[in-house]
């Protein structure tokens, strides 16, 4: 019988094969890491990684593996990762490809890998360094049954991740000695090595949630009481909102205090949140709460929509479930500002390059405020000085579309010294937990009765509301006509008036509500706002 090649014969050992992630968007491909060690010259070859990032991940590995007491072997190293098609961010492939480098050697047990994944960045004396994306890995490779092991830096999304999903490790070492305990025990009774540890899950824990205090509170805010109110509605319906006011008349305050308003996130949302604030390697201080992001008018359209190589998340995705707030709306680029339409209308972002499409989730409220005339600052409402051309040329920079889309829009005016002292606090408006118990509870109705927000209910959802409210035809063709509605425009107006009926519990929508929705269409735009 003819003798078979080496390669062939049933007794060759396939070279252990090492599991780890790729995040591509929120996507988190599996990788595996080959290595194989050959006679010749020493050399280290790295397949399957971007040209400029293989030096790196060579020299950084090399490093940590003979500080940390090891041989770096003698031969011809050469490291597959695969799949070759994808493309790959190499630092967080450090600690992979140094445990397969180190079990090709057999200088670690190669038995027990296959019950983990690895993510990690080395540093060059065999410590591990905080990753990205590692929440969104830890999910994948629980589906694929597997704990993933990232460095101790990435606690805080350990901690948020399902209890056993992941194990924190401070350095390359650490991360040896607890393969060559798991090989000799049971992998789930083991004890875990110095430098090495479970997060303990906040996930379960029963304590309150509180709020942040240094943010300010709606009832701190004096007079406004008609934009409170609209923010009250935006809310309770999740509809996005435009303030238009001179300077110093609280704009900006009210948007931070209307974060405050937003019922806490439930389980799976304060879960997609934590994923792309992962994704982007961001902290969060507090997952449960709304995240609030207000990017500044010079942001790009890439730190808006989000974009780069590897693909980061933008602004719009970091403020899924939150508030998108954008000051000074005017003052944004106008090509910035059209791309937002796609993402208010799908609820989703996609980047598009070459190699990959990437899609993050963005179901923000976009908050937004802006001056009635460029010169703000110098000008009173009854005295301003700049030129019809310059104001109109100042409004257009918001592209019609775009402000169709936003729901409820609100004139902030300038407060009368008189009427500031009169306040003063002798006529409290409503507290922000009033508001707050408010909005939860009509979010609350909403999603007992259709599953989802006012913003988003469907255009067949609507026509039933609308059959049931019974309302004077009259009057409804009459207010078509005179705020000259567009069909989107239309539906807004019953949307808006739902989250008006049911901040005041009532079933059906009342005459009222329409008009007091209409009340926030109503902007005279073709005078200028003046
Ligand atoms: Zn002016």
């Amino acid at each position: 019988m003819k003798k078979l090649p080496e390669a062939c014969r049933p007794e060759a050992a396939s070279p252990p094969e090492l599991h780890t992630r790729s995040l591509l968007g929120l996507h988190a491909a599996s990788v595996t890491v080959e290595c194989h060690i050959g006679s010749g010259l020493p050399h280290t070859t790295i397949v399957g990684l971007p040209d400029g990032a293989v030096r790196e991940a060579r020299d950084r590995v090399r490093s940590a593996i003979i500080n940390s007491g090891f041989n770096y072997p003698d031969g011809a190293v050469v490291i597959n990762l695969a799949p070759g098609s994808l493309t790959k961010s190499s630092a967080a492939l450090d600690l992979p490809i140094a445990l397969a480098v180190l079990s090709a050697d057999r200088q670690i047990p190669g038995t027990s890998l296959k019950h983990f994944e690895f993510l990690g960045e080395l540093g060059l004396f065999g410590e591990l360094r905080k990753v990205s994306g590692s929440l969104t890995c830890a999910l994948a490779s629980q589906s694929a049954d597997r704990v993933l092991i990232v460095p101790a830096a990435n606690r805080d999304e350990a901690q948020i991740a399902p209890v056993g999903a992941m194990l924190l490790a401070d350095s390359l070492l650490a991360v040896t000695s607890y393969l060559t305990q798991t090989q000799k025990q049971q992998v789930t009774n083991s004890t875990l090595p110095a430098g090495m540890s479970a997060p303990a899950s906040i996930q379960n824990l029963v304590t309150p949630l509180t709020r942040q205090n240094q943010t300010p509170q709606l009832h701190q805010i004096v007079g406004q009481e008609a934009a409170k109110r609209a923010l009250t509605i935006a809310a309770a319906g999740g509809h996005h909102l435009l303030m238009v006011g001179p300077p110093g008349t609280g704009k900006t305050m009210l948007a931070r205090s209307f974060a405050n308003l937003l019922p806490l996130l439930t389980d799976t949302q304060a879960l997609e949140c934590a994923a792309v604030y992962s994704a982007a390697g961001l902290p969060r201080q507090n997952y449960r709460l709304a995240p609030f992001r207000d990017p500044h008018h010079s942001a790009s359209a890439p730190a808006l929509m989000g974009g780069g190589n590897p693909p980061q998340p933008g602004e719009v995705a970091l403020s899924h479930h939150g508030v998108l707030f954008l000051d000074e709306l005017p003052h944004f680029k106008p090509s910035a500002l059209d791309l937002l339409r796609e993402p208010i209308e799908t609820g989703s972002a996609v980047i598009t390059r070459a190699r990959y499409k990437v899609t993050y989730p963005c179901r923000f409220q976009l908050i937004a405020a802006m001056n009635p005339c460029p010169a703000g600052r110098i000008c009173r409402e009854d005295n301003c000085r700049c030129t019809p051309t310059q104001v109109q040329r100042y409004q257009s920079r918001i592209s019609g579309p775009l402000l169709d889309r936003i729901d409820i829009q609100v004139q902030v005016p300038a407060l009368e010294q008189e009427l500031l002292t009169r306040l003063d606090n002798k006529q409290p408006s409503d507290t922000t937990k009033t508001l707050q118990a408010c909005v939860a509870k009509a979010r609350h109705t909403q999603q007992m009765r259709q599953g989802c927000i006012n913003a988003l209910l469907s255009g067949e959802q609507l026509d039933t509301e609308i059959a049931r409210a019974q309302l004077d035809d009259k009057f409804l063709q009459q207010a078509i006509q005179r705020f000259d509605l567009s069909a989107r425009s239309y539906h807004k107006i019953w949307r808006i008036a739902r989250s008006i009926a049911d901040l005041a519990e009532s079933q059906d929508i009342r005459l009222s509500d329409i008009t007091e929705a209409l009340s926030y269409r109503g902007l005279d735009w073709e005078n200028n706002l003046r």
